[in-house]
Parts: C-alpha cells; sequence; structure tokens
C-alpha cells in the first residue's frame, strides 16, 4: 500500500482568504496544497464589492483594517500585477440631524480609541468634495485614504502569485473531514486523504460547519450578498458612498459604471450553493442610490449579482487555533467585509503557522468567543 500523499500546511478554501494565507506560507518557505470545493473565489471573493473601508468598522476590526490600508497600496507590486486599487476615499453621509449626530458621535469614538483617520465634514466640505450630492445632504464622515480594487484582477494576481510560490491549488476537491493521524491530520477528500502538518479553515460560509465537524460549532449564517452595475454615466462622484441609517454603498468606476450594493440581501441556497439577487430589491437599492446622487436618475441597471458569505453572529470573523484539534487555524466567517482584509490575513495566519505571535492581536476573533454560546446556533 502507498503511503498517503503530504503536504506541511492544506489550505481548505481558495477564495482570496485561503491564497492570502497560502501564499504567504509558502514564501517562508513550506510546502503548500489549497483544496477549494468549486473553482478558485467562486463564492464571495469573486462577488465581492471590492470596497477597502476602515470607515465605521467594527471597534475590534479598526487596528486591523488600518494596517491592511498601506499593504493594499504596495499590493501590485507585492504580487507582480494589477489589483485594481484606487484610495478614492470613502465617506458616510448624513441625510438629517439624527444621521449627523450619529456620525459625530462614531467620530468622537474613534478618537477616544485613539484613532485619526476618520474625519468629519460639515456641508460645505462635503459638497466640495462630492458636488453631486443631493443638497439635502448635511456632512459626511470621511476615511480619505480608503478605496477599492478590483476583486477579480485581486484574484487573479493571488492566484498567480501563490502559484509562483509553489502552492498547489486543487479545485473541485471538496475536503470532507479532517482527522487526527499521529502527529499530523488527515485531509479527507472524495479521492483519498493528504497528510498534513497543519491546516488552515478558510472555508468561508462554510467554515463553521468545518468547526462543528471538530466539535466547536460557530453559528455562521451564510448570506446572499447582492450587487448591481449600471449602464455607463457620465462622471458624477469621486469617492465610495454609504449612508448613515441606509444601506448603501457606490461607486462610479473609470468606464463610468456605476456599482451599488450595500449589504442588500438577495435569496441563498446554501446546500445547493447557490446565491441570487432579488429584483425588488435591486430596484430599493437604486431607488436609495439615486437619491443621493440625482445623476443617477437616468440609470439603467445592465447587471445584478449575488454571492454567498459566511456571517457569524457578532459580524467579526474567527480568526485562530482551533480548541478542540491542535494544528487547525481558522480564517472565516469574515462577515461582509473580508476583502479590505485580504492583504494582512494571510501574513498573520502564516505568522501563527509558525509559532509567533501575530504582529496585530487577533485575540478578539478567537473561536472561544462563542464557547458558551452552542445554544443559539440556529439557522433553520
Ligand atoms: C456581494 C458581496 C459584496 C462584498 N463587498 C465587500 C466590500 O466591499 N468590502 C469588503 O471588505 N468585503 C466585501 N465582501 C466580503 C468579502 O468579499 C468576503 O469577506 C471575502 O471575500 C471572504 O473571502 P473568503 O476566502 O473567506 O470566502 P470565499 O471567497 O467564499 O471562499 C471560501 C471558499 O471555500 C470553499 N469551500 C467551502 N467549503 C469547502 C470545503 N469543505 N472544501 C473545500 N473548499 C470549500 C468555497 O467553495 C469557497 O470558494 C462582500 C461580499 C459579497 C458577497
Amino acid at each position: 500500500m502507498s503511503a498517503a500523499p503530504t503536504t506541511d500546511v492544506a489550505v481548505v478554501g481558495g477564495g482570496l482568504i485561503g491564497l492570502s494565507i497560502a501564499l504567504a506560507v509558502a514564501r517562508g518557505g513550506q510546502r503548500v496544497t489549497v483544496f477549494e470545493g468549486e473553482g478558485v473565489g467562486r463564492h464571495a471573493s469573486s462577488a465581492s464589492a471590492g470596497g477597502v473601508r476602515s470607515l465605521n468598522r467594527h471597534p475590534a476590526e479598526i487596528a486591523l483594517v488600518r494596517a491592511a490600508l498601506p499593504l493594499w497600496a504596495g499590493l501590485a507590486q507585492d504580487l507582480g500585477q494589477g489589483v485594481g486599487f484606487f484610495a478614492s476615499g470613502q465617506l458616510r453621509v448624513a441625510e438629517d440631524d439624527a444621521a449627523l449626530a450619529a456620525l459625530e458621535k462614531r467620530a468622537a469614538l474613534t478618537r477616544d480609541l485613539g484613532f485619526t483617520h476618520e474625519v468629519m465634514l460639515d456641508r460645505a466640505a462635503l459638497f466640495a468634495r462630492e458636488p453631486g450630492v443631493a443638497r439635502h445632504c448635511l456632512g459626511a464622515l470621511l476615511v480619505a485614504d480608503d478605496g477599492f480594487a478590483d476583486p477579480l484582477a485581486t484574484l487573479r494576481a493571488y492566484r498567480a502569485a501563490a502559484q509562483r510560490a509553489g502552492v498547489t491549488i486543487c479545485q473541485n476537491r471538496p475536503v470532507r473531514g479532517l482527522a487526527r493521524d499521529g502527529g499530523g491530520i488527515t485531509v479527507q477528500t472524495d479521492t483519498g486523504g493528504v497528510r498534513a502538518n497543519a491546516v488552515v479553515n478558510a472555508a468561508g460560509a462554510w467554515g463553521g460547519q468545518i468547526a462543528a465537524q471538530l466539535g466547536e460549532p460557530v453559528p455562521v449564517e451564510p448570506r446572499g450578498l447582492q450587487m448591481s452595475v449600471t449602464a455607463p454615466l457620465p462622471s458624477f462622484v469621486n469617492g465610495v458612498i454609504g449612508s448613515e441609517g441606509r444601506k448603501l454603498s457606490l461607486k462610479q468606476m473609470a468606464n463610468g459604471t456605476v456599482v451599488i450594493g450595500g449589504a442588500y440581501q438577495g435569496n441563498v441556497d446554501a446546500s445547493a450553493r447557490m446565491a441570487r439577487p432579488l429584483q425588488r430589491r435591486v430596484a430599493a437599492n437604486l431607488a436609495t442610490a439615486a437619491h443621493l446622487f440625482p445623476a443617477l436618475a437616468p440609470a439603467r441597471i445592465i447587471r445584478s449579482w449575488a454571492g454567498i458569505e459566511g456571517w457569524s453572529q457578532d459580524a467579526l470573523p474567527v480568526i485562530g487555533p482551533s480548541k478542540t484539534m491542535p494544528g487547525v487555524i481558522h480564517a472565516f466567517g469574515f462577515s461582509g467585509h473580508g476583502f479590505a482584509l485580504v492583504p494582512l490575513i494571510g501574513p498573520l495566519v502564516a505568522q501563527m503557522l509558525m509559532g509567533k505571535n501575530p504582529t496585530v492581536s487577533l485575540t478578539q476573533f478567537d473561536i472561544s468567543r462563542f464557547s458558551n454560546r452552542e445554544e443559539d446556533v440556529n439557522y433553520a
């Protein structure tokens, strides 16, 4: 009988998080195999809006995303090909006094935490920066060095860089289970087992299932986030725009098309691994966008899509070692805002795998925060 094939590190999931981790680990000199159940980037990573946003992040994530931003600026050079990153700035607009007060409160909170990146704009400063914004708007919260990147270009760049670094990528190879095997772990697939010294669970919306198999269930809800894009319009907006109190994210691309989203949910069938946009929500999303930017009144939606994203109960990712199977590290459940973190998560998880303390603390993302909440796991 021939021995099972081996690898140093197995990564379950070939989305951007898995690829970023695979690349960083391979650059550290380890043999890495990525097991992707379908195609690379098939789910959240290819559907993403590509927003690189530190604006209005959960306090637990601010240090992480601020550390990721400079990596975005140098990412094309690091990966050897473009990722379409543009530091356009991101703004969260206030349309009434209550929204303005909420933004001022938020700015104060961020300042109290020791950060200076979120800046209030009054009405005049908002109109100077975004002349196309509707006249009823009262101000905005701005992060000037936030921006966006092209998710598909980012996927292509990570995949190529990982392969150049020696990563083996196995597509259409779902992982069915993980089993302790002496000092290592056997990754079970339909075509046999592969022995690894360490395994990373980067299975996105399905990461909670893997954790459950290991006896440490985590509530992760698969959400089908939807996006739309319009036919090209004359230039009318400079930054990525959100709204305090409404679901909205919009940005205009160099070709004039406008990408509109903001956490509207489509239909999701997690077992069939399919998500579809709902037309009435496409219309609602466009109406909100046109309310903020009158130039969108004649806009025509030419494409809508949805992707499955794993949403944890506290909308924060799970990053850190398994408590039940030594050698497994979790990195899943990025809850709608993992794209911005991609260049940082790879190096941080690689540091953990080498037994080092990550250079940015990940303790707030540890899986143990769910250990007393088993009764909450119910997404029927
Ligand atoms: C519509 C939409 C818009 C978004 N916009 C933004 C944004 O503007 N800014 C932002 O920061 N974030 C955004 N996000 C979130 C961001 O895209 C995700 O957080 C990020 O892409 C997650 O990457 P991932 O690799 O963890 O997940 P995924 O890309 O979903 O990858 C997980 C992979 O694991 C594979 N897999 C699952 N189970 C198994 C198994 N058992 N064996 C093998 N493979 C398996 C899946 O097939 C999948 O390819 C958006 C998400 C969506 C859906």
